[in-house]
């Protein structure tokens, strides 16, 4: 901290003229995250450039004050007394798509972190960048997509990322990685963690005609559609797959019981149980005494331990 300077979240407010993104004061978190669900973050900042990135970084080094990372919050669960620090919202950093050419029949797409992912599934379907199918009906950012290596049966972000440029919220490096520095596994980026922010990204893609591309993509909208809850708020799949007990982890919810249970307005769908949806007004709670009877009946009836997919934002 510097001595004789501003304190705690006081110097985001005082040195905010340096600033070119948004500053939200007690802004409830319910409105940033697909659940819908999550008290208020004291602070929330929406950079808008790199540079706003170093201000962010100078003012957490100076204010010593805790904070927290979302991408455009579809698999954050908030909690319910919201953030006392600052929550770095990073839907407005870089929404850029650059075709950067083709070269050996691959072509190389630059990402900012902020474009969202039915965005680029868009362009991809015009220009036939046929191996972005993978993210089909994943509603979340660019970035956050890298940071939870996200994925579907078709394949996994770790599949078609060539580098990725991440921002260092402690140190305030902006570094260059490829694809070889960077430890994929299921739903983990090692290198994201909870004090680096990923900034934009060059994936490789196979190019063929649009028409196959705009095919795969709304057969696997529709396949989606019909399988899932996407009607009601939720955050996707709560938990990964056990895959070392042989299982997916809706059919574990399913053998324990908990198909369709309800703690007050949090449910586990019906259509597929490893979606927790919001009925309308559930709490955090709700879905977290849902998260925690799962885990502890899989284990107590079955000796599988389930794994949260979804990420936490917020609890003690
Ligand atoms: C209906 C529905 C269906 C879904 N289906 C799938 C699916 O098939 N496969 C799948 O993998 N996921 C799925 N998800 C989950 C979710 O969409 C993905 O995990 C997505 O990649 C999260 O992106 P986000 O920007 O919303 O991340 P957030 O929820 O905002 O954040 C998630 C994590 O990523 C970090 N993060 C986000 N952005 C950045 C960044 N730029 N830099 C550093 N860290 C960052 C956050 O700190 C947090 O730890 C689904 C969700 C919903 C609601």
């Amino acid at each position: 901290m510097t001595p004789g300077g501003p304190s705690g979240l006081d110097w985001f407010g005082e040195k905010s003229a340096d600033f070119r993104g948004e500053i939200l004061r007690d802004e409830p978190l319910a409105r940033h995250t697909y659940y819908r669900i999550g008290g208020p973050a004291k602070l929330m900042l929406v950079p808008k450039s790199v540079e706003d990135l170093f201000w962010i970084h100078r003012g957490l080094k100076d204010s010593g004050v805790s904070f927290a990372v979302l991408g455009v919050g579809s698999n954050t669960l908030a909690s319910d007394d919201g953030f006392k620090g600052v929550v770095i919202k990073l839907s407005k950093l870089d929404q850029s798509i650059e075709d950067l050419g083709e070269s050996e029949g691959v072509r190389r797409i630059r990402c900012g972190a902020s474009v969202a992912i039915s965005t680029l599934l868009k362009r991809a379907s015009t220009g036939g960048w046929g191996s972005f199918d993978l993210w089909t009906g994943i509603p979340g950012s660019v970035g956050g997509a890298v940071a939870m290596n996200a994925g579907t049966h078709l394949g996994e972000t770790a599949d078609i990322l060539e580098s990725v440029q991440i921002f260092d919220l402690k140190s305030g490096a902006l570094t260059e990685l490829s694809r070889k520095q960077i430890d994929f596994s299921y739903r983990v980026c090692k290198q994201v963690t909870s004090s680096t922010l990923v900034v934009s990204a060059v994936f490789k893609t196979r190019v063929e005609d649009p028409a196959k591309t705009l095919e795969r993509i709304q057969a696997t909208l529709a396949r989606r559609k019909a399988t899932q809850p996407i009607d009601k708020p939720s955050c996707g799949s709560v938990f990964k797959n056990p895959k070392e007990a042989g299982l997916h982890a809706w059919q574990v919810i399913e053998k324990v019981g908990l198909r369709g249970y309800q703690e007050g307005q949090a449910q586990f769908s019906d259509k597929h149980c490893n979606f927790i949806v919001n009925l309308g007004g559930a709490k955090a709670w709700q879905v977290r005494a849902l998260i925690d009877e799962a885990k502890k009946r899989a284990h107590e009836k079955l000796g599988i331990e389930l794994h949260e997919e979804v990420r936490s934002l917020g609890f003690k």
